[in-house]
């Protein structure tokens, strides 16, 4: 029999009771840990007050705090038994549990607002769609082979700006840079201020010093996923890139989303990862690859105008998993602490219509989206609007989201 809990769930919610992401809210009361259902929020700090996570390992006081490392940095164990506690007192089954609930306010109904989940202490960005990679080499290499000689022995990345990943909601300054230019570089706003559509994973304490995390263990130390926009000033990060990677064309700002589904929510909608070809070094080599059913979209709301979705896509189709990209990440040695974020790069598919970014939908500039009223976006204006979504569903599974995702630019 399906699961279902007494807290009130509006049919299709991103968060049943199957989902339970975590995340950091702020209300009249304060700052704290909580746990999404429906359209309320567990406060976790009362929780564990008033004694739910008695029966676990949890360490005392760990959610009444602004952010989740504490409770991540406690590891696997003490994730699931979380869980299970939180899913036998919002189950249906209980009966009891709406007594429980008003006796000690756990369950908020009103709105809150949401604050960054976790500090991030090192923030990562990969380049794992073969098709992202594929079309950004056919439009800057169109002489050359599409991807480089790398790209299939490694999960390219580059470390971004941790300081700089924001909470969904914030809004973003459009950037100023070195563009190049006819008679040498310029200097001024951004004038190809574009989006990534990205997921990210969040580890725990995954390693110490000097030690790599195994590829076939490596998942243990992710705690759960977020959706990321990685914004991205494409005439700034194109000049400055060679020979170091991107720099001031990306640390401006990334979104994420507020709420963290953990790895344990989307078991059900795991599948093999595409065929590796060829074959990764032993340090890469996972006998079962596992990728993630995600359902993405990306809505842009010209300014002033109403969303337009602009682009589909599915996370199933990255090439590289999570777990080969935090084995890479680590094999040097390289620490992964409770709270980084590591991104998985533009998230495109194989079809024109499953483009993760602006440069890939217009193909730089050349073809612009028409909105209709005359209203033409080939990059982002002060005033746009874009949100992120992702949406896990499978025959016979209760489907699980993420929220959303948005930022608005400004001047
Ligand atoms: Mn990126």
């Amino acid at each position: 029999m399906t699961l279902t809990s007494w807290v009130d769930v509006p049919d299709g919610s991103d968060f049943p009771i199957q989902n339970l992401p975590h995340g950091v809210f702020r209300d009249e009361r304060g700052t704290r840990c909580g746990v999404a259902i429906g359209d309320s929020t567990v406060d976790l700090a009362a929780a564990e007050r008033a004694g739910l996570f008695r029966s676990t390992d949890l360490d005392g006081d760990t959610f009444a705090t602004d952010s989740l490392n504490a409770f991540i940095a406690q590891g696997r164990s003490v994730w699931v038994a979380v869980r299970e506690a939180l899913t036998d007192f919002l189950s249906a089954d209980n009966a009891d549990a709406p007594d429980f609930s008003a006796r000690h306010d756990i369950v908020i109904d009103h709105p809150v607002e949401m604050v960054m989940p976790v500090t991030v202490g090192d923030y990562v960005d990969f380049y794992s769609s073969e098709h992202h990679a594929t079309n950004l080499g056919r439009m800057f290499r169109p002489d050359g082979d599409a991807l480089l000689p790398n790209w299939k022995h490694l999960p390219v990345g580059y470390h971004g700006r941790a300081g700089t990943v924001v909470v969904s909601g914030t809004p973003i300054s459009r950037p100023s840079g070195q563009r190049r230019g006819p008679d040498g570089p310029t200097f001024g706003p951004s004038e190809k201020l574009d989006i990534e559509l990205e997921v990210g994973f969040i580890t725990g304490n995954a390693n110490s010093l000097g030690e790599s995390v195994p590829v076939a263990s490596a998942e243990d130390h992710i705690f759960g996923m977020c959706l990321v926009n990685d914004w991205s000033a494409r005439d700034i990060q194109a000049w400055e890139y060679v020979p170091l990677g991107p720099f001031l064309g990306k640390s401006f700002a990334t979104t994420i989303s507020p709420w963290i589904v953990t790895l344990d929510a989307l078991a059900p909608f795991r599948v093999p990862a595409p065929e590796q070809n060829p074959s990764p070094l032993p340090y890469l080599a996972d006998p079962a690859p596992a990728g993630v059913d995600i359902s993405l979209s990306v809505d842009l709301a010209p300014a002033g105008g109403t969303p337009s979705r602009i682009t589909e896509t599915s996370f199933k189709t990255m090439y590289w998993t999570m777990a080969q990209q935090l084995a890479h990440a680590t094999v040097n040695g390289a620490t992964a602490t409770a709270g980084d974020l590591f991104a998985s790069g533009t998230v495109s598919g194989p079809t024109d219509a499953e483009r993760g970014s602006l440069i890939e939908i217009t193909w730089n500039g050349r073809d612009p989206i028409d909105f209709g009223d005359g209203v033409r976006r080939t990059f982002l204006e002060d005033g746009d609007t874009v949100v992120l979504r992702g949406r896990c569903d499978a025959p016979g599974e209760v489907g699980i989201g993420f929220g959303t995702c948005e930022g608005t630019v400004t001047g």
